[in-house]
């Protein structure tokens, strides 16, 4: 059977152009496979683009997006409450500034190694370039643990981190902002040090900052709320809302708490939450003044929490959320957390739709199965975009020196939301996969970046 014209187009550029390009990626990247995972997710859904659009075949405008423009490796010294000493190491890869200056978290978390950063920040890219902002994709982080650290100890590790990234940050050059591991307290001790360092007080070089001292409202919150708002988008085109549903959530940590807590202001029931250790189901719904108490002021366990919150809750150790019944999946603590099987799972239990907090937390496998049971499916680069737009907001208030009610600025994050939910629904039409968002979100992020690169000549 011969193929249907523009099909064999998209077939002809994807084995011409993207799968040897991936096997030069494999090539030179060697081990790092979160880095291979990501590049060959968002590489299989160009094929309709690249053949619509052969100008950024001819400029190499693949093989330039998967090098990172900058990898800074470093050594962080520091010495614990008993005087030993230890030795970390730091990344921050600026992998793209055609939009606008690097911008990305920071990650602390043993597993943290080059492959993981690199995965982070590539996805980074077409993440900002889908929130309409103008900044461009990084990452970075550290294989410290902070956990068990005495305050002292986090502050002495982040002060020595930034002694050596200060001299390549800048509110034009590169801003970090938090991620597994990095929350207020560490930003505070980071954007001290940076201060100390280079007497500028600079607020847009970092963000997630305290209220007080040049933070914005909704900025905590907007990670979690704004999945859960990309959630609504989703079932809207569905005709269903979030009322009444049964929602199952992965983590506890910041994505996890304010997903809980948005989905629970539409009406949901959200049922799970989870760490490293297990997880807890609480059929009556979670009780989030309970879990923001154990995790957020306490930095506990979801152990504790089912201990305290007796009858209605069960912890249930070393298992994944995902064996739940629910309607809606949000995935919130880490890469790679929803299995092929536990999709088939979801799929049993009668999900209908699962959208990415956390980055990159369903394989591969997982996706499949899940677009193949028609389940809406949001990647991370779409649903969790919320975080760093309202970072973006921030660095725009630091600029004019101004602060914006929450009232407002939640406003701005809800607007965003609807803005990328609508350019990847739309794009997906536009190229031939309707209702398909990694096509979407992949393309729509992609073609901002890549015409930037085209205009901004051979960089
Ligand atoms: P936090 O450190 O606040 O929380 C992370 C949560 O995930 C904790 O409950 C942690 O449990 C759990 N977790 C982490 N690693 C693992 C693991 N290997 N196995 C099981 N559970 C794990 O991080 P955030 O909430 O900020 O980030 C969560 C995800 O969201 C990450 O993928 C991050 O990249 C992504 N994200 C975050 C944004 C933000 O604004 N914060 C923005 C966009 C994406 P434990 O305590 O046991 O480690």
């Amino acid at each position: 059977m011969t193929a249907e014209p523009h099909t064999q187009v998209h077939h002809d550029s994807r084995s011409r152009v993207i799968e040897p390009l991936y096997a030069e990626i494999l090539r030179r990247n060697r081990g790092e496979t979160e880095f291979h995972q990501a590049v060959r997710e968002v590489l299989e859904t160009l094929g309709p683009v690249l053949a619509k659009r052969p100008e950024f075949v001819d400029a190499r405008i693949i093989e330039r997006i998967c090098e990172p423009e900058r990898q800074l490796i470093f050594r962080v010294p520091w010495s614990d409450d008993s005087g030993d000493i230890h030795v970390n190491r730091g990344f921050r890869v600026e992998f793209n500034s055609s939009l606008g200056p690097y911008k990305g978290g920071l990650r602390f978390h043993p597993s943290v190694n080059l492959g993981i950063v690199k995965f982070l920040g590539f996805e980074q890219i077409f993440k900002n370039a889908l929130t309409g902002m103008p900044i461009g994709g990084g990452k970075g982080g550290s294989d410290f643990d902070p956990k068990n650290r005495s305050d002292a100890e986090i502050m002495r590790f982040c002060q020595s981190f930034m002694t050596e990234l200060h001299r390549h940050l800048g509110e034009y050059t590169d801003v970090p902002a938090g991620d597994i591991g990095v929350g207020g307290r560490e930003i505070g001790y980071l954007f001290g040090q940076y201060k100390r360092i280079t007497n500028r007080y600079e607020s847009g070089v970092l963000t997630g900052k305290g209220l007080g001292w040049g933070g914005s409202q909704a900025r905590t919150e907007a990670t979690g709320y704004g999945c859960v708002l990309f959630t609504a988008e989703m079932l809207r085109t569905r005709g269903e809302d979030l009322d009444g549903q049964r929602v199952a959530v992965s983590g506890s940590g910041n994505v996890a708490i304010y997903a809980t807590e948005k989905a629970q202001q539409l009406g949901a029931t959200v049922v799970t939450c989870s760490d490293s250790d297990g997880y807890v189901v609480d059929d009556k719904g979670i009780d989030l003044d309970l879990l923001k108490e154990v995790k957020e002021s306490g930095r506990g366990r979801v152990s504790e929490y089912a201990q305290r919150r007796g009858g209605a809750s069960r912890f249930v150790p070393g298992r994944g959320v995902w064996e739940v019944p629910c309607d809606v999946a949000l995935p919130c603590a880490t890469q790679n957390e929803i299995t092929g099987d536990d999709a088939i799972t979801l799929v049993r239990n009668g999900v209908k739709a699962v959208a990415e907090g956390a980055n990159m937390p369903t394989m591969p496998e997982a996706v499949r199965v899940l677009q193949e049971a028609g389940v809406a499916f949001a990647p991370g680069k779409a649903a969790n975009a919320g975080g760093v737009a309202t970072s973006a907001l921030e660095m725009q208030q630091n600029a004019s020196r101004d602060s914006w009610s929450f009232g407002y600025t939640e406003e701005r994050l809800a607007d965003i939301m609807r803005y990328i939910h609508h350019s990847c629904h739309t794009t997906a039409e536009r190229y031939g996969s309707p209702g398909n968002y990694v096509v979407g979100a992949n393309i729509a992020g992609f073609e901002v970046v890549a015409d930037a690169m085209l205009a901004q000549g051979l960089i």
